[in-house]
């Protein structure tokens, strides 16, 4: 009840937002009435010049002087006004205080004036409607705080009254009229108080809403990119560089998968508002998901205390999970160019975001500045991405094939496929650069399905002429699984062939993903006869998990297993362990990089059924790999 009271009757505490908004209503309204003042004002001076000029009436020099003075006061004040909130309005805007000095300075005048005028008017026997109209002025039109409108009203009334009643006394009439048109005029103030004050407080409702992030509460990204665009704007008319910032929460997710989603929902507040002050001298705002950014005006920016800041916050707050922030960083041209243009906000923002996506696997770095070395690697993943589809029909990319060994009998037994891209533009392109930007383009499939029609065609080539040809491994990504059917592509394309020819490699971070998607899709594939093998066992972190939930033909060790072989006195019990795994479950064995004889001799008298690495041969094309066997460098 008594916050009600004290809402309704003003004493309760204004937002800047609604402060603004009410300042800038009060000086529309000043606006509006030192214009209408000044029309008025100019009209009775031009009227008394006509009196004095052509003696319409027969006034006194005493009231000529007199209200000359009073008209020509009153011009200069409502023009003096009217300029303050013109430029208030449309310049520049003033402080609450400034503003509220003018308005009272300006209403005490105008209803001094009212009250004056109407006084000789009262005292002559006339009515006393300048009073009446300088009152809902200065006191309905501009709105103030109940409790000040009631003080200011009451006190305009109270003077009027006396002063009137020490002239002549009024008559009852006149005094029940004073006193209703003293509540009328006090009721339209409130009403008009609250009135604005709600549609204040809607406004910046809406303005919150439009502006500031839902779940975190700071800018959202239309607000920084107006704000942004704003500084870079300035920045390039004086030449100034500014750093723009990308932020991103590693292993968020599991996080979010441990905690929940309120208590992830909760880490990003407490980030969302670190990140806020710790640039608070710049603009900062939430891109989405776990995703901040932040822009400063400054080139030589220490940054770098204040990302040690931010990931002090974030261990305090990871719990049982790794949180790590990962920072990227770009600094703008800066330099005008005659008839460039600034840089566009989504160039710093996908700059910036690229410098933190090349730091991912790196635990030890938390940020990575954006600089020629990113700027052409992206170039290049540009390129892969919007250049797949012509590379496919071009015929840029190729098979090579890198033969497996049968380990007991050193036999070639099979074959395994390596897509190469050999570019016009940029020479051979490794399947580390562009399978990674295949797969973060969610286009991996594509290639895939080219590879596995590529390599069946050799297969069928083969038949054709009345060879035996060897079985292909393929290598399917993770992402195919969820970005197509990729288990009725394969038995689509092998239709007519014999299943024992391809063979299928899965890679274990495919795993990690939609499980129960790629279980089903690899169960289908066995039953239809193809044999499934693990790719690259016990270079992700679920190996064991992995074997305990699906069934697969062979396991493929990676090749990191063997690096430092010979120096590392772990590396051969974890292998004959991993040997011993592959009898207990029922699979065959396969070691990948392979590339000495001691390694080879090892494996083979641990019992790893089979062998594939530099030792033996590098991927090569099909021609090659026809030459060498012909040759009898590899036997089959
Ligand atoms: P992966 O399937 O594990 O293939 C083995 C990689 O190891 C190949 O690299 C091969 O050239 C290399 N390698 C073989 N023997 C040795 C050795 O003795 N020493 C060393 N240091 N390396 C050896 P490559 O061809 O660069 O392929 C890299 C990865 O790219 C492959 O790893 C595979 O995961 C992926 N990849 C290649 N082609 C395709 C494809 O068509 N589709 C998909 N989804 N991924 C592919
Ligand atoms: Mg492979
Ligand atoms: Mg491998």
């Amino acid at each position: 009840m008594a916050e009600k009271f004290k809402r309704w009757a003003g004493f309760d505490p204004h937002s800047q937002y609604v402060r603004n908004y009410i300042d800038s209503s009060n000086m529309k309204a000043a606006m509006c009435m030192s214009f209408f003042v000044m029309f008025v004002e100019a009209w009775m001076i031009l009227r008394t010049f006509a009196i004095i000029l052509f003696k319409i009436e027969n006034r006194s020099q005493e009231w000529i002087r007199t209200h000359m003075c009073l008209y020509v006061v009153m011009l200069i004040i409502a023009t003096t006004m009217f300029v303050f909130s013109y430029r208030y309005l449309r310049v520049k805007k003033r402080s609450h205080k400034t503003v509220m000095i003018w308005v009272s300075i300006y209403s005490l005048i105008s209803a001094t004036f009212g009250i004056y005028v109407s006084f000789l008017d009262y005292t002559k026997g006339e009515q006393i409607l300048s009073f009446i109209t300088m009152v809902l002025f200065v006191e309905c039109l501009i709105v103030w705080r109940p409790y000040v409108s009631f003080v200011i009203l009451t006190a305009s009334f109270g003077v009027f009254y006396a002063l009137c009643a020490s002239a002549f006394p009024a008559t009852v009439a006149t005094k029940i009229n004073l006193f209703t048109t003293w509540v009328a005029a006090i009721m339209i103030s409130v009403s008009n108080y609250n009135q604005r004050l709600n549609e204040a407080q809607k406004d910046q409702g809406l303005e919150e809403i439009s502006t500031h992030d839902e779940l975190t509460g700071i800018s959202n990204m239309r607000h920084f990119r107006k704000r942004a665009q704003f500084m870079l704007q300035n920045a390039f008319e004086h030449e100034r560089t500014l750093t723009f910032m990308f932020f991103d929460i590693e292993n968020f997710k599991t996080y979010n998968e441990r905690y929940g989603f309120i208590r992830g929902n909760e880490l990003l507040c407490k980030m969302a508002v670190a990140i806020k002050d710790e640039f608070a001298v710049g603009e900062t705002a939430r891109l989405s998901d776990d995703h901040f950014v932040a822009l400063v005006d400054e080139e030589e920016y220490a940054y770098e205390k204040h990302i040690e800041n931010l990931n002090r916050t974030l261990k305090e707050l990871e719990g049982d999970t790794y949180l790590r922030l990962r920072v990227g960083i770009y600094h703008t041209e800066g330099m005008k160019k005659d008839g460039s243009e600034p840089e566009d906000i989504n160039l710093l923002c996908d700059r910036a975001r690229f410098a933190a996506g090349s730091i991912k696997q790196m635990a030890d770095v938390s940020y990575c500045i954006y600089d020629e070395k990113l700027h052409e690697q992206q170039r290049r993943k540009r390129y892969i991405i919007s250049h797949l589809d012509n590379a496919v029909v071009d015929g840029h990319i190729q098979v090579y094939y890198q033969p497996i060994i049968d380990a007991e009998t050193g036999k070639v037994c099979s074959l395994e496929a390596l897509a190469r891209w050999n570019d016009p533009v940029y020479g051979l392109l490794s399947p580390g650069e562009f399978i990674e930007a295949l797969e973060e383009f969610r286009l991996i499939h594509k290639l895939d399905k080219y590879v596995v029609d590529l390599v069946c065609g050799d297969i069928r080539d083969e038949l054709e002429n009345g060879k035996h040809p060897l079985p292909v491994s393929v290598n399917l990504s993770r992402l195919d699984f969820e970005l197509c059917d990729i288990a009725k592509i394969i038995i689509d394309t092998t239709k007519g062939l014999d299943r024992k020819y391809l063979v299928i490699e899965v890679t274990e971070s495919a795993l990690s993903m939609n499980q129960s998607q790629l279980g089903d899709a690899v169960g289908k594939l066995r039953e239809e006869g193809f044999s499934v093998w693990l790719d690259d066992f016990g270079s992700g972190y679920s190996s064991l998990n992995v074997l305990k939930d699906y069934s697969f033909d062979l396991l493929k060790i990676d090749m990191r297993f063997l690096e430092g072989f010979g120096k590392n006195e772990n590396l051969r019990p974890i292998l004959e362990t991993i040997i011993e795994l592959c009898e207990v479950l029922n699979m065959k064995a396969l070691a990948e990089g392979v590339e000495t004889q001691q390694e080879y001799d090892f494996l083979k008298s641990i019992g790893c059924d089979r062998v594939q690495g530099y030792l033996f041969s590098k991927p090569v094309t099909r021609v090659d790999l026809k030459t060498m066997f012909n040759e009898g460098k590899l036997p089959v």
